[in-house]
């Protein structure tokens, strides 16, 4: 799916759509540090106006997409995020928007050959196929900004084969040493405290579930065209190796950093050269006292297996695993429902789901809609069956769900 191809840019014309958020945040730290290298063409950002004001002002961007109304004078083009990426000034599309809203802009700025430096993993979960598919047609590129499959990539630079096995590591969350039977007290503020990176929260809270690793997995499956029973995960609570690479000769590679999600960000905006960049934390190698590694406890994150099987089984259901997630994760956030409620909302969904194989691009958006509804009904279910919850709704979030129908 890579090119790994040379190319070389003056200034490179970026645009960043999620900007506001963690991943577009810490891009623009990488594009300040190197003002003349890259230009920020174009920024979309969400529901934090002041943050987006301030980035204006600094990165005098010439287009902008912002997803409610500015409440500040801005003198550039306010384009719909699909114009943006497909943009002829654009150069890069950095895609760090979350969950569903990444799919369509990835799909303008591909059908427009641009390179797409990837950070939203559900584009890929959602609808790989077809994405993969528009990339080759388009001879546009997919870099990825996910550390793990940034890791993975760098192992095969250079390869001519194929790799026999890929092994995604992973931190294991929060929770990984925590009683599986006090998983279901856990709060938002335990979830959203992550051991080694510094995300966005709907991430962290896949990262706590492990969901986030399920969806590497098809991330990875499409981006590298892997067949899922060759992509393993390795617990690796350090987080310094950034997945393993294992060739048919029995060579192993692997890509070793300090956990900072601005290298592969800043090696996506580079490639193919590296910059030397002093805001970045270095990892010193001859301090490192133990790199350890365990097979995954798939029994007690539920939501890893789910998101596995989902993979997998293709056509519509990965697309459901994702709407399903997004929708229980918001839940859990807005403690509506607890940290266990989600991998029983997801699997809920998914099991009444009537699954389209090889979809189009309407089907995959219908079923995300149908999935979306009935995630809402099956949580609305969960909390009638288990009134004890109510201690965790908000008056307002519990106000508004009592209007809601239930369907059993
Ligand atoms: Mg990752």
């Amino acid at each position: 799916m890579i090119n790994t191809s040379s190319f070389c840019e003056a200034k490179k014309k970026i645009a960043v759509l999620g900007s506001t958020g963690s991943i577009g945040q810490q891009a623009l730290d990488v594009i300040r540090a190197f003002p003349t290298r890259f230009q920020v063409i174009s920024l979309a950002g969400g529901r934090n106006l002041e943050l987006l004001e301030r980035q204006i002002r600094e990165f005098q961007p010439k287009m902008l997409y912002s997803s409610i109304k500015p409440n500040f004078t801005y003198k550039g083009k306010f384009l719909s995020l699909e114009e943006i990426a497909n943009h002829p000034r654009v150069d890069l599309v950095i895609i760090a928007t979350s969950g569903k809203a990444g799919l369509s802009p990835t799909l303008a700025a591909l059908k427009a050959g641009k390179i797409v430096a990837l950070a939203n993993k559900e584009v890929l979960a959602m609808a790989g196929e077809i994405v993969t598919r528009e990339a080759s047609l388009h001879q546009a590129q997919i870099l990825p900004i996910d550390s793990e499959h940034s890791a993975v990539w760098q192992c095969l630079l250079g390869e001519g084969s194929k790799p026999r096995r890929l092994f995604l590591t992973a931190s294991g969350g929060p929770f990984y040493n925590y009683p599986q039977s006090q998983l279901s007290q856990v709060t938002v503020e335990q979830a959203l405290h992550h051991p080694t990176w510094k995300m966005g929260r709907k991430v962290t809270v896949d990262s706590a579930t492990l969901m986030n690793k399920g969806l590497e997995v098809i991330e990875a499956h499409w981006l590298f065209t892997i067949p899922f029973e060759n992509i393993e995960i390795l617990v690796h609570p350090q987080s310094i190796v950034h997945s393993i690479v294992e060739f048919i000769d029995g060579l192993a590679k692997s890509v070793l950093s300090f956990p900072d999600m601005k290298l592969p960000i800043q090696y996506a905006l580079s490639y193919p050269e590296r910059l030397p960049n002093p805001e970045l934390p270095r990892l010193r190698v001859e301090q490192i006292q133990s790199l350890s590694f365990e097979p995954v406890d798939y029994g007690k994150f539920p939501c890893l297996k789910l998101a596995l099987d989902a993979g997998k089984q293709g056509g519509t259901y990965p697309t459901v695993l994702c709407a399903a997630d997004e929708v229980a994760v918001e839940l859990f956030l807005n403690h509506s429902i607890s940290f266990t409620d989600i991998p029983r909302i997801v699997q809920k969904t998914l099991e009444h789901h009537k699954n389209i194989a090889q979809p189009s691009l309407e089907e995959i958006l219908a079923s995300d809609a149908w999935a979306r509804k009935y995630a809402e009904r099956v949580s609305l279910v969960s909390y009638e069956v288990y009134p004890k919850r109510s201690s965790f709704c908000h008056c307002e979030e519990r106000k508004r769900r009592s209007n809601l129908r239930v369907i059993r």
